[in-house]
């Protein structure tokens, strides 16, 4: 039974790299008929961050990647929050202590600190392990009697719980997406597993949690991939048997060159978090991507790429797609560059298969020049641009003609669009206009076209001046198009307009 889970910290917005982690987790639980568990890995208060969470979920719901378990929601394994599974942890610490898997330490961080700058000043790296956990300055219940420890921990002294790591052992351990990995133990150093403050590190918590929460696979990123030994040491320590394990790569910089930072968004000019943010503490607003106007759907459809790729030339995938062909073995090793471009390409494709009349519900609440237009026919204007457009807050820029005529000409294009005999001409394509009936694209463009080809006039010399008339600029859709929309009565008044 596959179970998987996304266990972010509460400490601000999720960024791009935590919803792809969460999107992996989704996708290979979907795929395996699996359930897609949240937990709220929230034991280190310091660095908890109001509303973070609440942003977690709304980010993952707007993602169209729900959860299947966690706060307030099918809570068989609950409590989903660490900070209440606060009651649990303990006795796992105590377990190992009694079995000699682990042992107090009371050494203060200033003690710590000298013994660092010891080792420094002999040109040595400082590991708490048995190169030193039992000899020199460091005290810990390995070198005091159980009174003496026990003492201490009765004065309130504080003290930690640090992990026994092995000594001299050559661990293996897998990874689906790594393969094999072999670590020297003397290279570990003995992690803290719990604080006086009563509190477990993220070490302890995570490995109990994943244990008591039946997680078959943690997907995760690359930088927990220092961790994995420890974890894998816990999880033999404790007799349990380990989840399948697969880091996910680094997302860089759309240079290529390091990690993506959450402020390289705000400092480069493209989202990097879902939604947007504002601190809590400076009231500072990161951008987020809904709010830029991109749809889930193309930010789903990036973020997959961000490290896996079907193996195939196809790019467009919908959920379920994703679901189907996903697969951690066509999960790279190396590092993701993040395109801000090329997710601007996934809008756009996105932006084509959407209903015209969806784009233009959300148009008309964009703008309020719209609010008392048919809705029907802002989905007749939209057909007609969305193609040239990426995001919905383009759409007025590029069809306000539509909606009221224009209130100037483009200097530019006047010049190059009015000549001499523009006049009569405009003249004559009123008549014409005037004259066609059933007030079609098809019957405009044969009348026009034909008396233009009939009498050698010359297409510029009318489809310019016309389109000036009924945009202000030289651009725009097909001018049959725009005659039909805008319809008879308005197209005269704009040719009209501009020869008067
Ligand atoms: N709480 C960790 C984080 O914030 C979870 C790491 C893991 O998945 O084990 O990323």
């Amino acid at each position: 039974n596959v179970r998987v889970r996304f266990a972010p910290s509460p400490t601000g917005p999720l960024h791009i790299g935590g919803v792809r982690t969460a999107l992996f987790n989704y996708l290979f639980a979907k795929k395996h008929g699996g359930d897609f568990v949240l937990r709220i890995e929230d034991t280190d208060q310091n660095r908890y961050v109001e509303g973070a969470e609440d942003y977690i979920i709304e980010a993952l719901n707007w993602c169209n990647i729900p959860f299947d378990e966690g706060p307030n929601k099918n809570e068989k394994f609950g409590p989903y929050r660490q900070s209440e599974r606060k009651h649990l942890y303990k006795q796992y610490a105590d377990q190992l202590i009694a079995e000699g898997k682990a042992y107090y330490a009371f050494d203060t961080p200033e003690a710590l600190d000298a013994e660092r700058k010891n080792h420094e000043a002999e040109g040595k790296t400082f590991i708490y392990n048995w190169h030193n956990r039992e000899k020199g300055r460091l005290v810990n219940s390995l070198v005091l009697t159980t009174e003496e420890t026990q003492a201490k921990i009765d004065a309130g002294e504080n003290y930690v719980i640090r992990f026994k790591s092995p000594q001299d052992e050559t661990l293996h351990l897998k990874d689906s997406i790594r393969g094999d990995i072999s670590i020297d133990t003397n290279t570990l150093d003995d992690k803290v597993l719990f604080k006086s403050d009563g509190m477990p590190t993220y070490h302890l918590a995570n490995i109990v949690d994943d244990h008591l929460m039946e997680i078959s696979h943690v997907i995760r990123g690359e930088e927990w991939l220092p961790s994995l030994a420890l974890h894998q040491l816990l999880y033999n320590a404790f007799g349990w048997d380990a989840p399948e394990f697969a880091h996910l790569p680094l997302i860089l910089k759309p240079t290529g060159k390091g990690k993506l930072s959450k402020r390289d968004g705000d400092k480069l000019g493209f989202p990097v978090f879902p939604l947007a943010w504002t601190d809590p503490k400076t009231s500072e607003v990161s951008r987020g991507y809904k709010e830029d106007g991109y749809f889930p759907e193309a930010v789903v459809n990036f973020l997959a790429f961000l490290g896996w790729n079907p193996g195939t030339e196809q790019e467009l995938f919908s959920l379920e797609n994703l679901i189907s062909e996903f697969d951690l073995a066509r999960v790279n090793k190396a590092g993701a560059r993040f395109d801000p471009d090329k997710t601007k390409w996934f809008n756009h494709q996105y932006m084509q298969q959407q209903l015209d009349l969806d784009l233009a519900k959300s148009f008309k609440t964009q703008r309020p020049e719209l609010a008392d237009i048919d809705v029907n026919y802002i989905a007749l204007v939209v057909g007609l641009i969305k193609e040239r457009a990426t995001f919905v807050n383009e759409f007025w820029a590029l069809s306000h003609f539509f909606f009221s005529a224009p209130s100037s000409y483009d200097e530019k294009a006047a010049k190059k669009a009015l000549k001499e005999d523009t006049a009569a001409l405009m003249q004559k394509v009123i008549e014409i206009v005037t004259a066609t009936k059933e007030f079609t694209v098809q019957n405009l463009q044969t009348k026009l076209k034909g008396w233009i080809t009939d009498n050698n006039i010359g297409f510029g010399k009318v489809m310019m001046p016309l389109r000036l008339a009924l945009v202000g600029a030289l651009q725009g859709p097909d001018v049959f198009e725009i005659m039909f929309l805008i319809g008879k009565n308005e197209t005269v008044k704009r040719i009209d307009a501009l020869i008067k």
